[in-house]
């Protein structure tokens, strides 16, 4: 592997810009199967604490794709789980194991630790990551990228790449950055909280989802016995709520049937409350030279699908194979055929995101319910 902690200067064939498992499934995919040479940035510090964590057993295939050992990773990072219980179209709670799958398990994932591990992963296979670099100016000649980054210690450092991807997740800041804009299909957004289960208690196996007039609140079990309690609905709706107001968050949900019960078994101080986008979009990038977009900042969905994750794999592997064709083979319709699946990925999902809104009837008058139903704003 080069040593390239000293270096100011870095030539290679890919740059991946973003180290969730999107960039490191690229990445993956890139040096699993090519000799291609492969460097990904990371804002961050490569262990902060990631949300999302929710997903159905396919994932260990892509990384049986991947080559990595899928048995290790379930077993160290991945907890079995009892699937979803719902209370969604009535009072009335029903389980499921994933609301778009029909797997028989699902499971939950310790989010920071699997990111974590793939991003070594990477740096085992002859990746280079830096993290804590940002990218700060960008050109493209007709052939290479030149691209200066910013590293939080070393300074300035100056990358030429063939191929160019942006895995930033849902802000697409790469993608913005360079002029593409992301088509917003509506305005959700997560606001949530996390709480620290009782000594004595057991964490319950399951996920719990309940609907509202305004929206939805969605209970996770996290690792270290942690839960998430998070209410996803529109920002304009979460502004007049005023949801990061600590004391609106808690009241509306004391007005929960479910959920405010299962805090019982908590302690009452929570973490700050965060706020997360959480949209559903779709971006179009194949006009841009020696670039593609990966995982969320490509397309993103609606976390009652649970999609996220294993989608921001899945298309890193699938990018990784149109690149690998459009270097290797100079198969100029690799990008293009990519982008198209990703398009057909998303109108099934969007059909499909509509049936489960569309389960819901009890409050088909409120902005919220109203807006799915139209589905589109
Ligand atoms: C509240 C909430 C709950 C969710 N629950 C689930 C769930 O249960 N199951 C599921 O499958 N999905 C869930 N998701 C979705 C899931 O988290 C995402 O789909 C998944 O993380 C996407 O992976 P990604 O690699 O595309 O993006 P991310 O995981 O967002 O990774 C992007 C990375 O890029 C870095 N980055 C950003 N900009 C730059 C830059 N300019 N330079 C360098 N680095 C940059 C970021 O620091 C980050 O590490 C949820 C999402 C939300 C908001």
């Amino acid at each position: 592997m080069q040593d390239v902690s000293e270096l100011n200067t870095i030539e290679t064939d890919v740059l991946i810009v973003g180290g969730g498992p999107a960039g490191t499934s690229t990445a993956l995919g890139l040096l699993a199967y090519s000799d291609l040479k492969v460097t990904l940035i990371e804002r961050s510090e490569l262990n902060h604490t990631r949300i999302g964590e929710h997903v159905s057993p396919s994932l260990f295939e892509i990384l049986d794709y991947l080559k990595l050992n899928a048995d290790k990773i379930k077993t160290e990072f991945a907890t079995p789980s009892y699937g979803t219980a719902m209370a969604w179209g009535s009072e009335r709670v029903f389980s499921m194991n994933g609301i778009y799958t029909t797997e028989t398990a699902t499971y939950q994932l310790d989010r920071t630790n699997f990111d974590f591990e793939l991003l070594k992963a990477v740096a085992e296979q002859g990746g280079i990551i830096l993290p804590r670099t940002e990218l700060v100016e960008h050109s493209f000649d007709g052939t290479h990228w030149k691209i200066v980054l910013k590293h939080a210690e070393r300074g300035l450092i100056h990358i030429k790449t063939r191929f160019l991807v942006d895995a930033s997740g849902r802000s697409g800041g790469l993608s913005k950055r360079i002029g593409i804009q992301q088509e917003r299909k509506d305005k959700l957004v997560g606001v949530g909280a996390f709480f620290q289960l009782k000594k004595g208690v057991h964490p319950e196996k399951y996920q719990f989802i309940e609907s509202t007039m305004d929206g939805w609140w969605y209970r996770s079990i996290l690792p270290g016995r942690l839960m998430g309690m998070t209410f996803f609905t529109d920002s304009d709706l979460a502004s007049s709520l005023r949801l990061s107001n600590r004391q609106a968050w808690f009241d509306h949900l004391s007005k929960t049937q479910h959920l405010k019960k299962e805090l019982e078994q908590y302690v009452a101080s929570a973490s700050e409350i965060w706020t997360r986008q959480a949209h559903s979009q779709i971006t179009s990038f194949s006009d841009t030279s020696n670039f593609i977009v990966v995982g969320d900042a490509a397309t993103s969905f609606d976390p009652v699908s649970s999609m996220g994750i294993g989608f921001a794999m899945s298309s890193g592997c699938s990018a990784a194979r149109a690149i690998r064709k459009a270097l290797n083979e100079n198969d100029s319709d690799a990008i293009t055929t990519y982008e198209n699946d990703l398009q057909r990925q998303f109108d099934a999902y969007w059909t499909q995101r509509q049936a489960i809104y569309a389960r819901e009837q009890r409050w088909s008058g409120e902005v919220f319910w109203e807006r799915r139903r139209e589905y589109d704003i």
